[in-house]
């Protein structure tokens, strides 16, 4: 009898949530890699496909290895493929680490690898792509660790100033004063591993027009592990939904022994189906694939 192929490698996870795209891959403990191509930006280097090397930001939630292996990889190989300089953001525990690993590469390779690292603290910001920002916010793990927002900053007049004629606006202006406001519209936020905390109660979190987090028990009975692990659990999702008032929540973080199929199931068994409609499963192949070919067929009647 011949020997068996080896197993194929699973699709990248992939949702169109216009006007972005969330892609990547994501399996609790083996890697996490999740890309927003319209943001310029990456979560997490688990692993590092193709796609993921295109981000000119990583910005890492935390230290374990499903969620850094390619840290190296990514630098090299934006290096080798002449696609300049990567930058990682990580939590400032992280950089000294990071520093030595990428010294010790250069003694393995005999050859040097340009990179960037940029800490961020809870609560600091720096620009990303336009008028977006990327923010660090705090999140509970075993190991330190961060959320991130991508937050777009629109500036719109001051609200006491809406219905003022044109001309009065103008007159405001020469004598110097700001007839403008900076509102803050988070627009894609992603959390790596992490425990139910306050930090869920952020409107970086509660108004993500895309928010992507772990989740990474469902069952019933597995409520415990997921404290251990300080991991969320489906009960935390659920707990989510209902204050969410964002578009849509993204699941990351599911073991692989948990079938998808019993996944959807699970799903919708326990989900209100009213905020079942913003719930996706980033691996979910199948029901992203059928969601996306509705997608087209729709974009091509309107055309
Ligand atoms: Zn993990
Ligand atoms: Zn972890």
């Amino acid at each position: 009898m011949l020997p068996k192929e080896p197993p194929r490698r699973p699709q990248l996870g992939f949702l169109y949530l216009p006007p972005y795209r969330v892609q990547g891959v994501s399996i609790a403990g083996e890697a996490t890699a999740v890309q927003v191509p319209e943001l310029d930006i990456g979560f997490d280097i688990g692993e590092c496909p193709r796609a993921m090397l295109t981000s000119n930001t990583v910005a890492i939630s935390h230290g374990h290895m499903d969620h850094i292996a390619a840290l190296i990889y990514y630098f090299s190989q934006r290096s080798f493929q002449g696609m300049g300089t990567g930058k990682i953001v990580c939590h400032p525990d992280l950089a000294e680490p990071i520093h030595n690993l990428m010294g010790a590469l250069v003694n393995i390779e005999r050859q040097r690898t340009p990179y960037e690292v940029v800490t961020m603290n809870p609560e600091d910001q720096i620009p990303l792509k336009g008028n977006v920002v990327l923010r660090a916010f705090p999140t509970i793990h075993t190991v330190p660790s961060l959320g991130y927002s991508c937050v777009e900053m629109r500036s719109k007049l001051r609200a006491d100033l809406v219905g003022t004629p044109q001309e009065q606006l103008m007159q405001l202006k020469e004598k110097g004063e700001e007839i403008t406001e900076l509102h803050e519209i988070p627009q894609v936020t992603y959390m790596g591993d992490t425990l139910w905390g306050k930090h869920f109660e952020r409107p970086e979190v509660l108004d993500a027009k895309v928010l992507i987090t772990e989740c990474t028990f469902l069952e019933p009975g597995h409520r415990k592990r997921a404290g251990v692990g300080k991991h969320l659990h489906l009960d935390d999702i659920i707990q989510l939904l209902e204050m969410f008032r964002g578009e849509h929540v993204v699941l990351t973080h599911m073991s692989r022994r948990t079938n998808l199929s019993v996944v959807r199931t699970t799903l919708d068994k326990y989900v209100p189906s009213d905020l079942r409609e913003k719930l996706h499963v980033l691996m979910d192949g199948r029901t992203n694939r059928a969601r996306y070919e509705a997608q087209l067929a729709e974009a091509e009647a309107r055309e």
